[in-house]
């Protein structure tokens, strides 16, 4: 379980993560946050346990940010590129939404539902494609892997 899975990094170059071990899940966001951090519609995150999560940054690469939610925003201070997101400390279950945009690969996983899709963004209509919606957050149960 130490062997890396899967990796990715931000554009410079500056943030690497890698994930030792396989994904949780993954889904799009469509909340506030998640459209002004990314510049689009809905955002796709893959989870996994925080513990199988690491994040290597060059000295000063590395910025964060608190929501209001109090999950840590994380994204490269050079080049901008969203990172992911840490459950507060605390949380029942430690866990690590990785930006699916930055990995390598194949994560092994697609995004399986939509929520905060009641923050929608107005200019674009939420994809036809029969993902289950939910207003707010998914429930942790949205989060387990599906066949495709
Ligand atoms: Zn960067
Ligand atoms: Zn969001």
């Amino acid at each position: 379980m130490s062997d890396t899975v899967h990796a990715g990094r931000c554009n410079c170059g500056a943030v690497r993560v890698e994930v030792a071990g396989p994904f949780i899940g993954a889904g799009y966001c469509h909340c506030g946050v998640c459209r002004r951090r990314t510049g689009t519609a809905a955002a796709p995150s893959a989870l996994a346990p925080a513990d199988s999560v690491h994040i290597i940054a060059e000295d000063g690469a590395l910025g964060a940010w608190t929501s209001a939610s109090g999950s840590h925003k994380v994204f490269c201070a050079r080049c901008g590129s969203a990172i992911a997101s840490m459950r507060p400390a605390g949380h029942p279950r430690p866990a690590v939404a990785v930006r699916m945009g930055l990995l390598d690969g194949d994560p092994g996983v697609v995004p399986s539902f939509r929520q905060f899709t009641a923050f929608a963004a107005p200019w674009e209509a939420i994809p036809d494609d029969g993902l289950p919606r939910f207003p707010e957050a998914a429930p942790p149960s949205a989060w387990e892997p599906v066949d495709r």
